[in-house]
């Protein structure tokens, strides 16, 4: 009976491959006139698994064996390879926040940049359809975007990311005008995002640092269920209201079919320091206590400081030309590494 299941199974197909041969059937067992298949999928998203267990269904119907749909079972459990890399990227880890504006985007750009120093080839993905804006704080304008964009690489056109500071840039602000809005829906920016991971020329790289929207939407859902993320780094200001979000995107990296390792949380815009004192604007240690509470790794905590502000501006990273800003995203960095390992 097993034999004829398996012939059955070998019918059914994923991604032009047949699910048997694939690998991803675990188990096929026979319980009280029951038959259990055990599946590991990377994608179970309920449309998957309604087509899979359909065409399971049809398929071992087809083979002439009498079975009721219903004494046919999947047991699909979600799987995520984190060994495999994707296009020759060893590591991808996203940022994350629950709120615009607490510096997701300034710290994923140091981080990278301080992986560069570090000597790791580096690679930085901003997929914040909201409001992408690594290409200002690379000075990455428009003249750049259009001269240098794909390149022909093994009979493929792939897309060439665009180098400063030794990162290697794709953002959906190259496909849109400055000051024009982004009106691509979730699936359309999750198809186009899938294209910029698998269809640019990354060209070996250590890290892929991924600037995610925040809160918690469509994209981040297709994203984190497809794409076998390290990890994932979460940026909040200490202030109570930023912290609400961020127990919402804790929540949903957390869920089972998604399961993202959270490495750790970053406070920024801790304090600030003038001669005299240090100001607590957005309150004392919030992001802090709340990693405790919640039971995540505190990866450091960021000064409120004028020229970070300045230098997202002007488009040359804080790391880059202020050491005591440098030193406090080495340590960072460093935790990150410890964490990944
Ligand atoms: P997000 O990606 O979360 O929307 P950004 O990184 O775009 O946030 O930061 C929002 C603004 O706050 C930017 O102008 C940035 O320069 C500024 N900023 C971020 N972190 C700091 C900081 N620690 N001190 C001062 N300004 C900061």
């Amino acid at each position: 009976m097993k034999q004829k299941i398996t012939k059955a199974l070998k019918n059914v197909f994923i991604n032009n491959k047949n699910i048997i041969e694939s690998g991803i059937v675990k188990n096929i067992d026979f319980f009280q006139e029951e038959i259990i298949i055990s599946i590991n999928l990377s994608n179970p998203t309920m449309h998957v698994k309604k087509k899979l267990e359909k065409d399971i269904y049809q398929s071992i119907k087809d083979q002439n064996l009498h079975f009721e749909e219903k004494k046919i079972r999947l047991k699909i459990e979600k799987k995520l390879d984190t060994t495999k890399k994707i296009n020759g990227i060893k590591n991808i880890i996203a940022v994350a926040s629950g709120k615009g504006g607490v510096g997701k985007s300034t710290i994923a750009t140091n981080i990278a940049v301080s992986l560069v120093n570090m000597g790791f080839q580096v690679g930085l993905l901003d997929a914040d359809i909201y409001g992408p804006s690594i290409p200002l704080m690379f000075n990455i304008g428009e003249d750049v975007i259009s001269s240098c964009f794909f390149i022909k690489k093994n009979g493929n056109h792939l897309i060439n990311p665009i180098i400063r500071y030794g990162v290697k840039i794709l953002s959906l602000g190259f496909f849109s005008k400055p000051g024009e809005a982004i009106v691509w829906r979730g699936p359309m920016a999750t198809k186009v995002l899938r294209q910029f991971i698998h269809e640019t020329n990354w060209d070996g790289l250590d890290f892929l640092i991924v600037d995610l929207p925040p809160g918690t939407g469509d994209i981040h859902l297709s994203l984190l269920q497809e794409i076998p993320l390290k990890g994932i780094i979460i940026v909040s200001t200490p202030q109570k209201i930023a912290l609400s979000d961020v127990q919402r995107s804790v929540g949903m990296f957390r869920i089972q079919s998604i399961h993202v390792p959270i490495l750790g949380i970053i406070e920024n815009m801790s304090f600030f320091i003038t001669e005299k004192e240090k100001y607590y604007f957005f309150g004392k240690n919030g992001a802090k206590n709340f990693s405790k509470k919640m039971n995540i790794f505190f990866l450091g905590e960021i000064p409120m400081l004028q020229d970070i502000r300045k230098s997202s501006d002007s488009g040359i990273p804080i790391v880059l030309e202020n050491d005591q800003i440098k030193k406090i995203f080495v340590k960072i960095t460093k935790n990150i590494m410890d964490k990944l390992s």
